[in-house]
């Protein structure tokens, strides 16, 4: 392509509406423009960038046995009625209503629409096992969209459903996707950890994000040094202590800490630890309000905690209400004489002697308070996150964290959609049964933009080849007619054998050619000028290294093919 002919508009400056490297670059390179929050138009540069990756998704899906259809964007709330999301969703589902008045949304996901093809398609299990996938323009009303491609409201994903006659058979079809996964991101030449998920009210372990590694991914993951263990923070579990403090109990006292709240200002205050203060947050559900206690140093884990208590929605109470239970400010809640209000606690806080607590009154706080002693309390659970040096719960090593971006989730659905939307086959002994269903996502989009957040530099970004806009950027310096024509001829000749060369064609100054080069990333920039056309050769520039091989034209071809090759190992 030249670049003469196709819509690239470069910016010079940074946007300012862009917090993170890759949504700043995408804007930069000219692959998207903002049109609403959340949603984008994907410029030439974009969509090329955004194909490429899907067809590795697609070539990779095929290879592992699934088909390819296409559902519609739209579907009839009548669905999502038979299984309860058109209510559970909430305010995330696009909702919209046709001419006679009839209830209608914008897919978020499609199992659904899915589960009503088969169910009225499937009747045998020698129909079985299925698996379909479409890669598709999904629709969430999220509550805060950013990043550009990253969290948007409309984006493109690939998302597959497998049918199984059985568990067994759903485990088979699980793996082949996990594999596949591995394979496409590898191919995407992206960095990434398959972790163990949440797997939300369904239990078991058949859940695995797959997270692109970078500092500004908004998950947490932990993972066993040296070990295999790797799971998302709202998952992993945190063991008990095995140890209890075996200080004598001292008498339980009353302090005043005037005006200290968090943590830190009453554990300087009264000059003692975080790990020796037990914090004590309400949280309020629809059924009642509950007391958490947490060692001072540990974060409460909301996903847990919602499970403890069997419900999906959990808020921290309000200031109010939290004034009118403990009868003092946020910031002095304790478990001692609070009374009508369960108490759960972390495991950790059951090993404790000796600590402080906010005594239910402004600017005091308990210190040396115990346990069955000065309080009780209902049920001690895992309820914190998981944090740097605890224990892995395989056993294998000290727990670290790290920041990822999910690009990919895989995921075991059981019979959950089948049955509740009555879909049956007969198996052979001709009784109906559910089939088993899994489902696996990739956000093509979010995909991209995490390739972005791990390869760029302070000039732009650097593709990794599989995924490039353009393998080659072919930068004459000169407006010569010699250099246009050598410039002509290697175009022609790599783009005949296959090579994705993006020509800059215009009349610029090297300067401007080489920023807008750098900024854009094509791994390989073919530079041709006056003086190396004196000698004979032209310049082959690696983007990732700045390494330049001078070359005779003649060699171009092969040299260039070599080393796209050998970029895009695992194809
Ligand atoms: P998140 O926790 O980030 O909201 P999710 O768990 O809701 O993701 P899934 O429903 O599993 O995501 O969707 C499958 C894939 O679709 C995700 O792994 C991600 O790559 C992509 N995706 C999900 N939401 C968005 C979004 N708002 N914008 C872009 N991609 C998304
Ligand atoms: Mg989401």
């Amino acid at each position: 392509m030249r670049t003469s002919q196709v819509l690239i508009p470069t910016l010079r400056e940074d946007p300012g509406e862009a917090e993170t490297v890759s949504h700043r670059l995408m804007l930069r390179s000219g692959m998207i423009r903002k049109v609403a929050a959340g949603i984008y138009t994907y410029l030439p540069l974009g969509l090329r960038v955004l194909r490429k990756i899907e067809h590795i998704v697609r070539e990779e899906m095929n290879r592992a046995g699934a088909q390819e259809l296409l559902m519609p964007i739209a579907s009839p709330a009548e669905l999502w009625q038979e299984t309860g999301r058109w209510g559970f969703y909430g305010k995330e589902l696009f909702r919209f209503k046709d001419r006679h008045d009839r209830d209608f949304c914008l897919g978020p996901t499609h199992e659904e629409v899915i589960t009503d093809l088969i169910r009225r398609e499937v009747r045998s299990y020698r129909q079985l096992p299925l698996n379909c996938y479409q890669i598709q323009t999904k629709f969430r009303d999220e509550i805060r969209p950013r990043f550009g491609l990253m969290r948007g409201r409309e984006f493109i994903m690939k998302d597959a459903y497998s049918f199984d006659r059985d568990e067994e058979g759903a485990r088979l079809s699980y793996q082949k996707m996990y594999d596949a996964y591995n394979r496409i991101f590898t191919r995407c030449g992206l960095t990434f950890r398959p972790v163990e998920a949440d797997t939300g009210l369904i239990g078991g372990t058949s859940s695995h994000e797959f997270m692109v590694l970078a500092e500004t991914g908004e998950e947490t993951i932990v993972y066993a040094q040296g070990g295999t263990y790797a799971a998302n923070v709202e998952r992993a579990e945190v063991r008990p202590p095995t140890e209890s403090a075996s200080e004598p109990l001292r008498p339980l006292r009353k302090v005043p800490t005037p005006g200290a709240r968090t943590v830190e200002e009453v554990t300087t205050l009264l000059q003692t630890t975080p790990q020796r203060l037990v914090k004590t947050l309400l949280y309020t559900t629809p059924q009642e309000t509950v007391a958490v206690l947490l060692r001072g140093d540990h974060q409460v884990n909301g996903i847990k905690l919602a499970k403890l208590l069997g419900v999906t929605d959990l808020e921290l109470t309000p200031p109010e209400k939290v004034m009118a239970i403990t009868h003092a400010p946020v910031g002095f809640a304790g478990p001692i004489g609070l009374s009508h209000t369960r108490i759960v606690a972390d495991h950790a806080v059951k090993a404790l002697r000796n600590i402080v607590v906010g005594a239910n009154e402004g600017d005091a706080h308990y210190v040396d308070a115990n346990w069955e002693r000065d309080f009780s309390v209902e049920q001690f659970a895992d309820l914190r996150n998981a944090q740097t040096g605890d224990p892995s719960p395989r056993g294998d090593g000290p727990l670290l964290i790290a920041r990822g971006i999910e690009v990919g989730h895989v995921f075991m659905l059981g019979t959950k959609y089948s049955q509740a939307m009555g879909a049956t086959f007969l198996d052979p002994q001709g009784r109906e049964c559910p089939p088993v269903m899994g489902c696996y996502g990739i956000g093509i989009g979010r995909t991209a933009a995490a390739a972005i957040e791990q390869n760029h530099d302070a000039k732009g970004i650097i593709w990794p080849v599989p995924i490039a806009p353009f393998a080659i950027h072919l930068l004459p310096l000169h407006q010569s007619a010699r250099v246009t024509e050598a410039a002509r001829s290697l175009y022609h000749i790599l783009t005949d054998a296959g090579v994705d060369v993006l020509w800059d064609d215009r009349d610029e100054r090297a300067g401007v050619k080489f920023n807008d080069a750098d900024l854009i990333g094509a791994p390989y920039q073919l530079v041709i000028g006056e003086k190396g056309l004196a000698q004979g050769t032209v310049e082959l520039k690696e983007r990732k290294t700045g390494t330049v091989k001078p070359l005779a034209p003649g060699e171009v071809l092969q040299q260039a093919k070599q080393r796209l090759d050998s970029g895009s190992a695992g194809a």
